[in-house]
């Protein structure tokens, strides 16, 4: 088979890692790629964010399925324009993508379908928000409806701070684009769990459970990243946790897309906290999340391509994914700076010698590939994954190859999958 692989990250790059062992592939494209994804693909120029672009690339090579990586071209109704054409692809559609894309719209969905998050209300004005401040104690979640690539939620400390943020977002000051809505959320505490499922429509099964490290800084300080490592291992939840979370969350989500005309078809991720009161949802994603699939799919045993046409033909079951007991650990790589302002175009050594690695996946994000030397192009640049039986050996596994990579101004957090082992110890 022909698959093309759209985007350009280290969830990509693992996606690429992934479908390459499967049996059934013949070729492998990617639109636009990165570093070392144009060493196990064929790259095409092409802009995620246009879906013409992405037509023609499709309609020259004629892939036999479409994997997108990113939300963006999701949002943009992506899944929609392709199957128009015959073009087959894996993904929800547009409207389906609404449960990540709006958040208003996750929310008021899971109020209709009685999926336990938490309390909120959805503000269009100045007006309202400060009428509904009025019903939150502090501290309060701010959070702008739209995509914005984990800049768009505030964690305000208090009824002032939100109330600035909230006029931020509704004005455009905050995110360089007006929020038509933003949502006030209950501030949840407890662990966070990321707990992916693939659907098909009407059934769901489930990944493998992650956890992502969403702060810059150690000890989860500083501004919300894209995500700076993850971990995943079956300690993470166990099988009646599992059970409940398809049974409360997963299953009432995909019975509720389809019985509101939008079949949910592809990964739904479902971001959640750990609370007192149970398990609660705090986003929905509709696709798998970066860096937790570089974690997930390291644990993978069975084949990928297998399960992304289970999902698009309809017949997700029960038994599609095979897993090995091993855990696992991403650590990312940063250009120093990041998630503010950062340099690119350093070139990155150590790279053959981690190739070497037993056990470990150098997954590429922010490169480019030239004359044989890698070089830096954007914030997040590597995510060195390691797998082994025991948490605490796939975490310094990871970091031990992390420690011969170098580039100018690198950063990375030490301490990636360190809460879950002190928990333990
Ligand atoms: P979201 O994009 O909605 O997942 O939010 C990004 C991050 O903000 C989450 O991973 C949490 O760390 C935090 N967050 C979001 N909503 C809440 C909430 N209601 N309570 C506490 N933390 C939250």
């Amino acid at each position: 088979m022909k698959i093309l692989v759209i985007g350009n990250g280290g969830r990509e790059h693992a996606l690429v890692w992934k479908l390459r062992q499967s049996p059934r592939l013949a070729q492998l494209l990617c639109v636009p790629g990165n570093g070392g994804i144009c060493r196990e693909a064929t790259c095409l120029p092409g802009d995620p964010r246009n879906i013409e672009s992405l037509l023609a690339v499709a309609h020259q090579h004629q892939p036999d399925i479409t994997v997108v990586g990113p939300e963006l071209p999701l949002s943009l109704g992506i899944v929609d324009e392709f199957s128009r054409r015959g073009l087959r692809i894996f993904g929800p559609t547009q409207k389906a993508a609404q449960l990540e894309s709006s958040k208003s719209f996750a929310k008021e969905f899971m109020q209709r379908h009685n999926i336990p998050t938490a309390h909120y209300a959805v503000c269009s004005s100045e007006d309202e928000l400060r009428k509904s401040l009025g019903l939150f104690s502090t501290p309060i979640v701010v959070k702008a409806d739209g995509l914005a690539a984990g800049k768009g939620v505030i964690i305000a400390r208090t009824k002032e701070e939100a109330s600035t943020a909230g006029i931020g977002l509704l004005n455009g000051k905050l995110l360089g684009t007006p929020s038509a809505k933003v949502v006030l959320e209950e501030c949840l505490e407890g662990d966070e769990l990321s707990f992916l499922v693939l659907s098909d429509g009407e059934r769901a099964v489930p990944l493998v459970a992650a956890q992502d490290h969403k702060r810059i800084g150690e000890g989860d300080t500083g501004p919300n990243t894209g995500g700076m490592g993850a971990y995943s291992t079956d300690k993470l939840v166990d099988a009646p946790m599992v059970e409940w979370l398809l049974n409360h969350i997963a299953r009432p989500a995909i019975t509720g897309m389809k019985s509101e005309g939008m079949e949910y078809r592809g990964v739904l991720y479902c971001g959640l906290m750990i609370t007192p009161r149970g398990p609660m949802v705090l986003e929905f994603n509709c696709r798998f999340g970066d860096p937790e699939t570089q974690a997930v799919l390291v644990r993978m045993e069975s084949d990928l391509l297998e399960a992304i046409e289970a999902s698009i033909e309809g017949r997700v079951s029960e038994g599609l994914f095979h897993w090995s007991s091993d855990a696992s650990c991403c650590v990312v790589i940063a250009s120093g700076g990041y998630p503010g302002s950062f340099l690119t175009g350093k070139a990155i050594s150590g790279l053959n010698r981690a190739a070497q690695s037993p056990n470990v996946q150098v997954f590429h994000a922010g490169t480019t590939y030239r004359d044989g030397i890698y070089y830096t192009s954007g914030g997040r640049v590597l995510g060195v994954t390691a797998r082994a039986p025991r948490l605490e050996d796939a975490v310094s596994r990871a970091y031990s190859v992390v420690e011969t990579i170098r580039f100018e101004e690198m950063y990375y957090r030490k301490d990636i999958g360190a809460r879950a082992l002190k928990s333990r110890a």
